[in-house]
C-alpha cells in the first residue's frame, strides 16, 4: 500500500502523490530540476521522455500528479498563473461559441471573457447560477461551457454544483469550475460531474503568498490530450522553483484548511454578532440561505477520508478561510475599517496562512465596471489566515470600534 499513494488517504497523498524519492539520489524532496533541455542517446532517444522544459520538466510532473490525485482527477497539467490556467482550458472554445458564466466570479475571469475571448468571437451571459430558473433557461444551442465558482467571490453564495453540471450536460456543454476557494480538501467538483477543475495555486494550494502559479484538472483523456497540446502550443508554463514552492505549500494543505476553516467560522460568528456589520456572508453561517448548499458541495472534499460521516466532515474540515460582510455606514466606513486593521493585511489576493483584508468594490473587483454587476461599496471581504483566533478578533474589534 505505501508504494501506491492511490490507496491513501488525502492528507498523506498531498506528501506523496507524485513524489517518490528522487530515483538518482533518493532525495526526500523532489528536485527542482532547474534545465530547460535534457541530453539524448541519439536522435529521439530520450533518458527519461524528457526533451524540452516548455513540453516537460520532472518538477512540473510531479506536481501535476499530486494535484490530479488530490482533485480525484486523473491528469493535472501546470502553468504560470491562475488566469494562464484559465486561457488555457478556453482555448478549446472556438469562434461562435457561447459561454453560461457565473454572475458572481473573479474579476480578472470576468475581463478575460469580455475584452479578450469577446475579440476571437466567443460570446457569454452573466448568470446568477444560484437561481436554478436562470439556470435553467441560460443555455443556448450554442452553448459550449459553464464556468463558474463556488464559493462565489465575493459573496460567498453556493451554486448547487451537482444540479448545474447535470443542466451543462443536459445541453451538451462542459462545466469548468474554479476551486480555488475551497481547494479540494473541501470540496471535489470532478466527483459530481465537473469536467475541468481549474485552481490559482497563488491561493490555498501555494497557501503562502510567495507565488504565483496555476492548474488545471480532468478525467477525460481526449480533454488531458487537447489541453496538453495547448500548454505546450501556447507555452504558459510555470518554472520549476515555482513547481516546487506550489508542491512544498499542498503537503500542509489539510492541516491549514483545518485552521482557516476553525478561525473563517469564529470570525463570521463574531462578525454576525457585532453592531457594526450590516450582514455576514460565509456559508458556514446556519442562517446563511446558502449553508444547505454548501454542505453538499463541501462534502465531497478530501477531508472525507479523514472523517467517517457527513456531519463530523462538516463539523471538522469547516467552511474555508473566506468570508465577507457589509460595514454598517456604508463605503466610508467600509473603507475606514480595511485601514485600520494591523494584523489583518490591506492588499488583494487570499489563501496564505496571513489574514488579509480588502475592499472588493475598489480592489479585486475593480475590473467589473461596465459589467452590470454592482459589488456594493461597504463589502469588506476577509481572507481569514492561520494566527491566534483571538488576535485576529481582538484585530477587528479595534478597527471596528
Ligand atoms: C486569484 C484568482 C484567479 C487568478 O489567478 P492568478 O494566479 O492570480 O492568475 C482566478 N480565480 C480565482 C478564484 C482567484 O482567486
Amino acid at each position: 500500500m505505501k508504494g501506491d499513494p492511490k490507496e491513501l488517504g488525502f492528507d498523506s497523498r498531498a506528501i506523496h502523490a507524485g513524489q517518490p524519492p528522487d530515483p538518482r539520489t533518493g532525495a526526500v524532496s523532489v528536485p527542482i530540476y532547474q534545465t530547460s533541455t535534457y541530453a539524448q542517446h541519439g536522435v529521439g532517444d530520450t533518458y527519461a521522455g524528457y526533451e524540452y522544459s516548455r513540453t516537460h520538466n520532472p518538477t512540473r510532473t510531479a506536481l501535476e500528479e499530486c494535484i490530479a490525485s488530490l482533485e480525484a482527477g486523473t491528469h493535472g497539467l501546470a502553468f504560470a498563473s491562475g488566469m494562464a490556467a484559465i486561457m488555457t482550458v478556453c482555448s478549446l472554445l472556438e469562434s461562435g461559441d457561447h459561454v453560461v458564466l457565473s454572475d458572481d466570479v473573479y474579476g480578472g475571469t470576468y475581463r478575460l471573457f469580455a475584452r479578450v475571448l469577446s475579440r476571437y468571437g466567443v460570446t457569454f451571459n452573466l448568470v446568477d447560477l444560484t437561481d436554478t430558473e436562470k439556470a435553467q433557461t441560460a443555455f443556448k444551442p450554442e452553448t459550449k461551457m459553464v464556468w463558474l465558482e463556488t464559493p462565489t467571490n465575493p459573496l460567498l453564495r453556493s451554486i448547487d454544483l451537482q444540479r448545474v453540471a447535470d443542466l451543462a450536460h443536459i445541453n451538451g456543454a462542459w462545466i469548468a469550475v474554479d476551486n480555488t476557494f475551497a481547494s479540494p480538501y473541501l470540496q471535489r467538483p470532478l466527483t459530481i460531474g465537473a469536467d475541468f477543475v481549474i485552481h490559482s495555486a497563488t491561493k490555498y494550494l501555494g497557501g503562502h503568498s510567495d507565488v504565483v502559479g496555476g492548474l488545471v484538472v480532468v478525467r477525460d483523456q481526449s480533454l488531458r490530450e487537447r489541453l496538453t497540446f495547448h500548454q505546450n502550443a501556447a507555452g504558459g508554463v510555470p518554472g520549476p522553483f515555482d513547481c516546487f514552492l506550489v508542491l512544498r505549500g499542498i503537503k500542509t494543505l489539510g492541516v491549514r484548511m483545518r485552521q482557516h476553516s476553525a478561525n473563517g467560522q469564529t470570525v463570521a460568528n463574531f462578525l454576525a454578532q457585532h453592531p457594526k456589520v450590516e450582514a455576514v456572508y460565509y456559508p458556514g453561517l446556519k442562517s446563511d440561505p446558502y449553508h444547505e448548499i454548501a454542505l453538499r458541495n463541501l462534502g465531497t472534499g478530501g477531508a472525507a477520508d479523514s472523517f467517517k460521516t457527513t456531519d463530523s466532515l462538516i463539523i471538522k474540515a469547516g467552511f474555508g478561510g473566506m468570508v465577507s460582510f457589509l460595514a454598517r455606514g456604508g463605503e466610508s466606513a467600509a473603507r475606514a475599517m480595511v485601514a485600520k486593521t494591523q494584523l489583518f493585511t490591506l492588499a488583494e489576493s487570499l489563501g496564505g496562512v496571513e489574514s488579509l483584508i480588502e475592499h472588493p468594490a475598489a480592489m479585486t473587483h475593480a475590473s467589473l465596471a461596465g459589467s452590470g454587476i454592482e459589488i456594493d461599496p461597504a463589502l469588506v471581504r476577509l481572507s481569514v489566515g492561520i494566527e491566534n483566533e483571538n488576535d485576529l478578533i481582538a484585530d477587528l474589534e479595534q478597527a471596528l470600534g
